[in-house]
């Protein structure tokens, strides 16, 4: 590259949350970007701090793009988040519609948020000791929605279908996940195992007999049990507790909905 060549220079916009990876300066702004051509805009765009999974829709110059799109000097640029709730037409979408019935795998920080994901009835694979490449491989050859709380892992360019969770607490980042995604409706609760994440089997009492406490047999309440890990799970305090909370989701859901 000739040191002669003065940089180009490209105006950008980032909407929405988008904003939230962006340095103060630059957030709910238009600002200029100086490169060398040729630029993809996805470098440009993730250069500027955004994961490009984060992205839905790309306008240079109002027409809309993908994500190789040259930049040149003078090109104004901006860049949309998805819209999960917002009708745009197909031929303005980056990629496909989120997968119907979705399915996640989790980075290694997220173990709790396994959990919360798999109680609802959600494929979430989850392994503490995968590596970053991994989970990459996975998300793109199983088609599972990459859930993270690091940036960098979404800004592999085999990341197709990412998300960067804004919350830190476990619970939060379940709500947040089923809100993000349109998840409310999908929703089966108690029907996968909260530790291997394998589907739920119906058990009679009479079956896991020894296993579980005595009053769960007498009361005959409903039994399920894992088809892999054999774990056993009954409708004690922590199922009340659990159901109640994801009656608020639900709630919350369809009042969001309704706004
Ligand atoms: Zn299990």
């Amino acid at each position: 590259m000739s040191a002669n060549l003065p940089p180009s220079r490209a105006s950008f916009r980032f909407y929405a949350e988008l904003n939230e990876h962006l340095p103060p300066g630059e957030r709910y702004c238009t600002f200029e970007k100086e490169f060398f051509v040729p630029a993809p805009v996805t470098d440009l765009i993730e250069s500027a701090g955004v994961p490009h999974t984060e992205v839905e829709l790309i306008l240079v110059n109002g027409e809309s793009s993908d994500f190789s799109r040259l930049i040149r000097d003078g090109d104004r640029v901006a860049v949309y988040p998805m819209f999960e709730s917002l009708d745009i037409t197909p031929e303005l979408r980056l990629r496909e519609r989120a997968l119907r019935q979705p399915k996640f795998v989790l980075d290694v920080h997220l173990g709790k948020l396994a959990g919360y994901l798999r109680m609802l009835g959600f494929d979430a694979l989850y392994d503490n000791r995968a590596s970053d490449h991994e989970l990459v491989r996975i998300s793109a050859e199983q088609n599972r929605i990459l859930l993270t709380r690091d940036r960098g892992v979404l800004k592999h360019s085999a990341v197709t279908h990412g998300y960067w969770l804004r919350e830190t607490d476990s619970r939060r980042q379940a709500a947040e996940v089923v809100a993000r995604f349109d998840l409310a409706g999908l929703m089966r609760p108690f029907t996968r195992c909260m530790s291997c994440n394998a589907l739920l089997r119906e058990a009679s009492p009479a079956e896991v007999q020894g296993r579980i406490p005595l009053d769960v047999v007498e009361r005959r309440d409903p039994v399920t049990e894992c088809s892999v890990c054999q774990h056993i799970y009954w409708q004690g305090s922590h199922y009340r507790r659990m159901r109640r909370w994801i009656e608020q989701l639900s709630a919350a859901a369809t009042g969001a909905r309704d706004l």
